[in-house]
């Protein structure tokens, strides 16, 4: 990267995804899982990430179970891939049956009443479905007593086509936490009296708790894109994503001067600030203000003052010439900065950094068989 002008576009910023190490991340999270075929959770536009692309690039390294989370995911992705099951998370939506059968979706059904909803839209003919029972996250899915209604009324699911029994893990990311066991010891319950279609239980960070999590299919979505499972601890995962920026204006601060709104960073020795374009409009989150930091060269030069809208200014003074001229570009997510540095600074998940990620930047897929 070096120059604003990419294929002929004018850009302040480039976003890189590199799709051959989001099919390395799902063949080495297919390592982890010893066997157990895995999923791919592509909602929120694959994280931020461009379903069209990404979508494609997992089925092209084998992955043929997709779950999204909004009915119109579902139909777009439908448009993406003909082929591929496609689970929807967020249930039946009552008035939209129809949709379903339309563009063969799977509606991952939340209760007993989303249950009677699709067997009356099949009759005679029972579509795949999902059933989702809540293990203690009180978010989606059947709650306790509902499952208790069905074993002692089997009938309720008698003939229903079910592909996958779902539970979701609330703590995975955090090893040490008495829930991902009591969750564990519920689902075995769940499926004593729902030993229906294939066990789906773990996401991501769960993967790598133990095989006890595993079943018979995972449903992973953040590790697909480079995140750390477990915060904090070594990432076996290939990154993703990298953000570039251009530097639009370079000057001298004096001793005393404020830079950005509210003068919240105030120079005490004579300094060079540099002027990206990238701001919160762009997922550069506000919260990264005088916390946050990008790489020029490998040195790291920290955001100094608070993040506007559409730019950041940058501390440059330790950068040598000309690296930090106008027009040369600065690396705010990439080797030296990781999507969970970014995180970490800006006191939030890689997760939020990622479906964050603007719609401003010149976005470039690299890789994926394409
Ligand atoms: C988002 C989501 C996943 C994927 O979780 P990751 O932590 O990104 O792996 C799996 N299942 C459900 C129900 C989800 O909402």
């Amino acid at each position: 990267m070096n120059g604003a002008e990419i294929n002929g576009r004018h850009a302040g910023a480039i976003l890189n995804v590199n799709l051959d190490s989001i099919q390395a991340n799902y063949r080495l999270l297919l390592e982890r899982l010893g066997g157990v075929p895995s999923a791919a959770v592509v909602k929120a536009n694959a994280y931020g990430l461009g379903v069209e692309h990404v979508a494609p690039a997992l089925a092209e390294a084998g992955c043929s179970i997709f779950f999204v989370t909004h009915l119109e995911e579902g139909v777009r992705l439908r448009g993406i891939l003909t082929d591929a099951e496609i689970h929807v998370l967020n249930g039946l939506l009552a008035s939209s049956e129809e949709v379903y059968p339309t563009h063969r979706l799977t509606p991952v059904l939340n209760s007993l009443g989303e249950i009677e909803g699709w067997r009356r839209l099949c009759g005679e003919t029972p579509l795949a479905c999902d059933i989702h029972v809540d293990t203690g996250m009180l978010r989606l899915g059947l709650p306790p007593d509902e499952l208790e209604a069905i074993k002692d009324a089997p009938s309720i699911v008698a003939g229903l086509n079910v592909a996958n029994v779902i539970s979701h893990l609330s703590s995975a990311d955090q090893p040490n936490s008495a829930q991902n066991a009591e969750q564990l010891a519920r689902y075995r319950r769940v499926r004593e009296i729902l030993p229906l279609g294939r066990a789906c239980f773990t996401n991501s960070s769960g993967i790598f708790l133990s095989p006890d999590y595993h079943f018979d299919l995972a449903r992973p979505g953040v590790a697909l894109y480079g995140v750390a499972p477990v915060p904090g601890e070594p990432n076996p995962l290939n990154p993703v994503v990298e953000l570039g920026a251009c530097i639009l204006q370079r000057r001298e601060a004096s001793r005393g001067e404020a830079v950005g709104y509210g003068a919240t960073y105030r120079f005490e020795k004579p300094g060079l600030i540099a002027t990206l374009a990238v701001g919160y409009a762009d997922g550069l989150l506000r919260s990264l203000s005088n916390n946050g930091a990008a790489y020029i060269g490998g040195i790291r030069v920290p955001i100094v003052g608070r993040v506007s809208m559409d730019l950041i200014t940058i501390d440059v003074s330790a950068v040598a010439e000309p690296a930090s001229r106008p027009g040369q570009w600065v690396e705010l997510i990439g080797p030296n900065n990781t999507v969970d540095d970014v995180a970490r600074a800006a006191g939030t998940i890689g997760y939020e950094i990622l479906t964050n990620l603007g719609t401003r930047y010149h976005r470039a897929y690299t890789g994926g068989g394409d």
